[in-house]
């Protein structure tokens, strides 16, 4: 059994003007399928072959490069194309919102929080919205392909929304104004898919 890079949920053009579809054609169809491919190739004939991926991810040997760079780069798009959606820009349910406002004071102050995250992620690398068991809500960002499901990674909990921040999610467009980036993306997050698995691993 490998690893299949999946279907976008919507067309490449769905989510302009904030993330344009040159970016998105590349994106997906030469980077996500690029890490995919090379997750096959690395676990082949291991006994990581046959696992899910969040298995694999949450045991891995850090050293084990390939599998880090290249699982890490499958799980993290498969991630981000689900918390996208052309319909976005709305808002997290009762259930996330009150959680936000636990953990951060209010929805303006998360924002914040994850677009320095973001902002401030030097390098390539993601921003992530974490929830711990019990609903308690973190924001941290990894470096490079790492995620929060890697042990030790100073990034805890499960993420239920995430930031690509590599210049390739975005130098098309913005050139080197991240910032202007992280904006956009907030006009673009699936509420209704980041609420949902909230509740699921809450
Ligand atoms: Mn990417």
């Amino acid at each position: 059994m490998s690893f299949e890079l999946p279907q976008l949920p919507y067309s490449h053009d769905a989510l302009e003007p904030h993330i344009d579809k040159r970016t998105m054609e590349i994106h997906h169809g030469k980077h996500h399928a690029g890490y995919t491919n090379n997750l096959n190739n690395a676990i082949k004939d291991t006994e990581m072959e046959g696992s899910s991926i969040e298995e694999i991810l949450s045991s891995l040997d850090m050293t084990n490069m390939a599998v880090r760079n290249n699982g890490g780069g499958f799980f993290n798009h498969s991630l981000f194309w689900n918390i996208l959606s052309p319909n976005g820009g709305g808002s997290p349910d009762e259930n996330l919102l009150s959680a936000i406002n636990v953990s951060f004071g209010s929805f303006e102050n998360f924002k914040t929080a994850f677009s320095k995250a973001a902002a401030t992620r030097f390098g390539s690398g993601w921003a992530w919205l974490c929830v711990h068991p019990g609903g308690e809500l973190e924001v941290c960002s990894t470096a490079n392909q790492d995620n929060p499901l890697m042990e030790s990674i100073g990034c805890g909990g499960s993420p239920i929304l995430g930031l690509d921040v590599w210049e390739h999610a975005y130098y098309l467009n913005y050139q080197n104004r991240r910032p202007d980036y992280i904006a956009g993306f907030f006009n673009v997050i699936n509420w209704e898919a980041v609420s949902k698995s909230f509740l699921e691993k809450s």
